[in-house]
């Protein structure tokens, strides 16, 4: 077996333990494997070893490889990166999930595109959560403000969140910003319920995704643990 297939498969058998772990179904998390930097034979290996989610971090990257995979609709292609409104309109062609929704002004842009190119774009809004300044992503305020707004976006359905912690070595420390990510849906859906579709929540890489999953991560984002490490 080569080492994408071998790395995928163990990668699949520690969601599924940390998911029994905690009485959820594996079935319930997603694996988005996290290919930026990664050339297209990288990402067709793992397509040939069954992996059918990808994601993909900057508009212009993702332009070169995702139209050689053609429309095959067994694959999802997911942008996780910051996304420039400037950048909407191809990223509203290229992807099919954003995860990094976090201005109004972006949705709207996002909307119109995804208007224009006939389909409905599934979006998760992205929540800073360590209040860093450096960080992008929206404050939980910011985040009742676009739901608020998004009865105008009819071309967008809000699915979830997403958020990305500040780096630890130990994974542990990771995991209040995880459940802190989940309350907020909680919340959300309380307030408002049905506010967040499908109830995604994008949590969890390489490194700390078993934590994510043991706060309820419904996609994990894993791009060194299957790929190796980025140049
Ligand atoms: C690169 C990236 C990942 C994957 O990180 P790994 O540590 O390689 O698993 C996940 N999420 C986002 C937003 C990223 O940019």
């Amino acid at each position: 077996m080569n080492p994408i297939a071998r790395n995928l498969q163990s990668i699949r058998e520690e969601i599924g333990r940390a998911a029994r772990e905690c009485g959820r179904a594996p079935g319930d998390v997603l694996l988005l494997a996290v290919s930026k930097t990664f050339p297209p034979e990288t990402i067709a290996e793992a397509v040939r070893a069954g992996q059918t989610r990808f994601g993909e971090n900057r508009v212009q990257e993702a332009e070169g490889k995702i139209p050689l995979f053609g429309p095959d609709p067994k694959l999802e292609w997911h942008l996780i990166g910051h996304l420039q409104s400037n950048k909407a309109r191809r990223a509203a062609e290229l992807f099919d999930v954003i995860h990094s929704v976090d201005g109004l002004k972006l949705a709207a842009r996002l909307d119109q595109a995804a208007g224009e190119a006939g389909r409905t774009l599934s979006v998760l809004l992205q929540a800073d959560l360590a209040g860093e300044e450096t960080k992008f992503g929206a404050t939980p305020e910011e985040i009742r403000a676009l739901l608020e707004a998004a009865a105008g976006w009819p071309n967008l359905r809000v699915d979830g969140l997403m958020t990305i912690p500040p780096f630890f070595d130990d994974p542990a420390r990771s995991r209040p910003y995880f459940e802190r990510l989940r309350r907020l849906l909680e919340e959300l859906e309380s307030e408002r319920p049905g506010c967040l579709g499908r109830r995604h929540l994008s949590m969890g890489m390489s490194h700390d995704f078993a934590e994510a999953i043991r706060e309820g991560a419904t996609i994990v984002r894993v791009g060194t643990a299957i790929f190796g490490s980025r140049a």
